[in-house]
């Protein structure tokens, strides 16, 4: 199934002619509305007018979070906030994204592709176990699958229990969540002696973290359905950039709404088809917060072999990992600097600490090891106590994410490496 055949399956020659007068458009726009492009393309004298091939792409500059960041809240929208119908901002706070109302529609059309890709109909009961929240994961996939006209149960995250109450009383059809939360949920639907031949579950969407064939594999074979991968990045648009099929062999990337380029992390050099980079994505049809050439720091490679399944745009290998060092966390970015900064603004300086990921269960832990503060004595464990207790507090609500503290012995967070992600692939 297809949701737009005459988007998704159309010829390359004319893909890249509607590539580029988007972007012949987009450029035009973001030179017209927001200051900070103008000034990039003026510095590396860039006009937008004279733009031949999509190629010409690589004359303009990098966007990255760093610019992102730099321009809070509002800085990079290319409409005025009244035109404005949506915000969402990273689990952080740092970048901030809106949404006219045409983005919302195209938005929600694009999830609607990557629901229709995988499996989902408007006789299906979908479950959405993302965070209804700032996050672009929730209120994303909620508007896609209305759009499809399936049936939306909005269950947000957490209370395990609950989902699987629902998943069977409410006969689920299709889950949507982290990879990471299936797993669990399929755990724990086997610890608690359910046979998964009485869920009325097909289909599982997953996404907003890296995660493995092998896991894959797993969750489909607890819950009994077919499992597909799907990409979003939450400063390009969400969910709906990029999904799998049914051959589940590469996401499909929606091309006839963002240019993606591969290149060398290092040099920044654009990389031949098939290689793994990094991939940068310039948006070519969103209104309120248009980027151009966004660093996403995910490294894939590009795969243009036709897929049997009749869409002819490109696909994407799942994503390898990350050419920074930010950890994604149960689909949340953390970055270790970002702690460091936090527990410098706590404590006055950064204490010694290490950063610790681990994945007991299916779930992602972190663990912030300290050292005692020099000045403390074993006997003011008291006052350690409420130290560790108002780190944790700080971080995980700075952050939008639960994060242990832990008192450790000073030499061995100093010998350790700043950051150890102990999780398997
Ligand atoms: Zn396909």
């Amino acid at each position: 199934m297809v949701w737009e055949p005459e988007k998704e399956c159309m010829q390359r020659d004319e893909l890249r002619q509607l590539q580029l007068e988007q972007l012949q458009a987009a450029l035009a726009r973001v030179y017209m509305h927001v200051p900070f492009y103008r000034k990039q393309f003026d510095a590396c004298k860039v006009d937008p007018d004279d733009f031949r091939s999509l190629d010409d792409v690589r004359r303009l500059p990098f966007t990255s979070k760093a610019d992102l960041q730099e321009n809070y809240p509002y800085g990079l929208f290319a409409v005025p906030l009244r035109e404005v119908v949506r915000i969402h901002a990273s689990a952080c706070m740092s970048t901030v994204v809106g949404y006219t109302r045409n983005d919302i529609k195209s938005w929600s059309n694009l999830v609607a592709r990557v629901l229709c890709a995988g499996g989902v109909s408007k006789d299906d009961v979908v479950q959405i176990a993302y965070g209804y929240d700032l996050s672009t994961g929730g209120f994303g996939i909620h508007y896609g699958a209305e759009r499809i006209g399936a049936s939306v149960i909005p269950t947000s995250t957490g209370n395990t229990a609950r989902q699987i109450k629902i998943m069977r009383d409410f006969k689920t059809t299709a889950l949507v969540c982290t990879p990471s939360y299936a797993l669990l949920i399929a755990e724990t639907i086997h610890k608690q002696g359910i046979n998964p031949g009485v869920l009325s579950l097909k289909y599982g969407l997953f996404g907003g973290e890296p995660w493995s064939e092998a896991v894959r594999q797993e969750i489909q074979d607890k819950l009994h359905i077919v499992a597909t991968d799907n990409y979003g990045v939450s400063e390009v648009m969400g969910p709906g950039v990029a999904s799998e099929c049914m051959e589940r062999k590469g996401l499909h990337i929606n091309e006839d709404h963002f240019l993606v380029e591969v290149v060398d992390p290092q040099t920044l050099d654009p990389l031949p088809l098939g290689e793994t980079g990094e991939l940068v994505i310039t948006t070519l049809t969103k209104e309120a917060f248009p980027v151009i050439r966004f660093r996403t720091r995910d490294l894939t490679s590009l795969l243009a072999e036709p897929c049997p399944c009749g869409r002819k745009t490109m696909r994407m290998a799942r994503v390898a990992g990350r050419s920074d060092d930010v950890l994604i966390i149960r689909g949340t970015k953390v970055s270790p600097s970002q702690i460091a900064a936090l527990l410098g603004e706590i404590e006055g300086q950064v204490p010694a600490h290490q950063v610790v990921v681990e994945r007991p269960g299916a779930l992602d832990e972190v663990t912030v090891l300290i050292a005692p503060s020099e000045s403390s004595a074993f006997d003011e464990l008291r006052k350690q106590h409420e130290r560790l207790a108002a780190i944790a507090h700080r971080l995980s609500s700075e952050l939008g994410l639960s994060i242990n503290v832990k008192l450790v012995e000073r030499k061995s967070v100093e010998s350790g490496p700043r950051v150890l992600d102990k999780r398997k692939a």
